[in-house]
């Protein structure tokens, strides 16, 4: 189960300097398509996610800008998307 993200999570400043895969294979962050090596390549880059200290600012800053491509903060394009919609309709409550 998915958890949805705070909306009003600070994002710390320089999340970019502290990213982990900032040391990793580009490519392996923005896998073309979910089926065949894409797998390997999400299961993958979520692993170096799960290992970064700034993997919340990052998913927050993703789901703020509307990423919709690659992998940020550990979850990939499709995951993202759900929890995007669920992490839009909890700011709007609370902005009401
Ligand atoms: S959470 Fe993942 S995509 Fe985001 S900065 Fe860290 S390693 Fe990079």
């Amino acid at each position: 189960m998915l958890v949805t993200p705070d909306p009003d999570t600070t994002i710390v400043a320089d999340w970019r300097d502290l990213a982990l895969c900032r040391d990793s294979e580009p490519n392996l962050f923005f896998p073309i398509g979910t089926t065949g090596p894409a797998v390997e390549m999400i299961n993958d880059a979520k692993a170096i996610c799960s290992q970064c200290s700034v993997q919340e600012s990052c998913l927050q800053y993703a789901l703020q800008t509307n990423q919709e491509g690659g992998i940020w903060g550990g979850f990939a394009e499709d995951e993202r998307r759900r929890l995007r919609k669920r992490w839009l309709a909890e700011r709007r409550r609370r902005n009401n």
